[in-house]
């Protein structure tokens, strides 16, 4: 049998170079040696937008997220596709291992942190603090064995390893512990040069930008600041023009023919830019080829939440009647 995958996003909004080079690229290439599970994670996105006027814009980034995936060549013929909100059953598992995390754990993980400062919360509601139970509950319902993730994500697939091996000790192997599959680019900075390419930063290229955006974006993106001048030697390495050179351009004869030049100062940020942005453009330019021709196809999202749905929860309906099972905790059923 094959192995399984579980990973996904957060209907927040459009998807990024950053989950392309962090996630889609593996789940793309992977998609046929693994049976996977793409997760749209919409209870996730309570944790941090619980007013009805932002959930209210859910849907519209649901058909976006949907529309993301297929355009990198995600295929829903082979992958499912599903909704976190259409498995009841995942709440339930989350309850059950919520006995099985202590609170100083979860206090200790590092993206709760940065979720705090990012967003400027003071204290984290039950929900928040509780996020990688129900991220843990996610993989484990589909039993998976390993997660394509960004670098960020790791500490809370080490959480979900620990669930699994909490669970299994106590009542009997009934989970996989599941690896982080981490992409070649562990995380892309953002534009402006901050650590974390990010939605909630503001510092994104999309996957659906047109290529006027694009060229906006990286013209304006943010390169070594020690150089005044474009005779001055650059620094090339953490460069974040230089970064992207390296993951999205394929002309790898003209980024090292490049990089000499920074580093000698015989090329300006300006030429530097012009060719990452026509690399970019030139990457993405299938992508949203694809995209255009599935925007107008009446019901396809519709069809692939629909069945991939019903496809999810039929294995977790299976996983939580296990668990309770080896629990000991099936009785007085008629
Ligand atoms: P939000 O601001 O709403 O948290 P985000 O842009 O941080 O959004 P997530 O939905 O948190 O994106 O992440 C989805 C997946 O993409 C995760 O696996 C995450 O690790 C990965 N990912 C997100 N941003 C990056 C990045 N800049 N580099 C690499 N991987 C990333
Ligand atoms: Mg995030």
């Amino acid at each position: 049998m094959k192995k399984r995958i579980l990973t996904g996003d957060r209907p927040t909004g459009k998807l990024h170079l950053g989950h392309y080079v962090g996630s889609l690229v593996n789940r793309v290439k992977l998609q046929d040696e693994y049976e996977c599970f793409f997760i749209i994670a919409d209870l996730h996105t309570l944790t941090t937008q619980v007013r009805r006027d932002e959930i209210a814009g859910i849907p519209q980034n649901i058909r976006d997220l949907v529309l993301d995936y297929i355009s990198v060549g995600i295929d829903p013929q082979k992958a499912t596709i599903y909704l976190q909100s259409r498995i009841p059953e995942v709440t339930e598992l989350h309850l059950l291992f919520g006995m099985l995390v202590t609170v100083p754990r979860l206090q200790r993980v590092p993206t709760l942190k940065e979720i705090l400062r990012d967003l400027k919360i003071e204290t984290p509601s039950y929900g928040l603090l509780g996020y990688p139970i129900l991220q843990a509950a996610d993989i484990l319902m589909v039993r998976a064995h390993l997660v394509p993730v960004g670098k960020d994500q790791e500490s809370h697939i080490e959480l979900t390893r620990e669930v699994a091996r909490r669970f299994n000790n106590l009542y009997g192997k009934v989970f996989p512990e599941p690896e982080a599959l981490i992409g070649d680019v562990p995380t892309l900075v953002g534009t402006d040069g901050q650590a974390k390419m990010s939605k909630s930063l503001g510092n994104c290229i999309f996957l659906s930008d047109g290529p006027d955006t694009v060229r906006t974006k990286v013209m304006g993106m943010y390169t070594d600041p020690t150089r005044i001048h474009p005779t001055d030697p650059g620094h090339v390495e953490g460069n974040p023009v230089f970064i992207y050179h390296d993951a999205f351009n394929r002309n790898r004869e003209e980024v090292e023919d490049l990089k000499e030049r920074y580093r000698k100062g015989r090329v300006g940020d300006v030429e530097v830019k012009e060719k990452l942005a026509r690399a970019i453009n030139h990457f993405l330019d299938p992508i949203r080829e694809r995209r255009n021709r599935l925007a107008n196809e009446p019901g396809l999202v519709e069809d692939i939440i629909h069945e991939g749905s019903e496809k999810a929860r039929a294995e977790a309906r299976e996983t939580l009647a296990l668990a309770k099972e080896a629990m000991g905790l099936v009785y007085f059923v008629r």
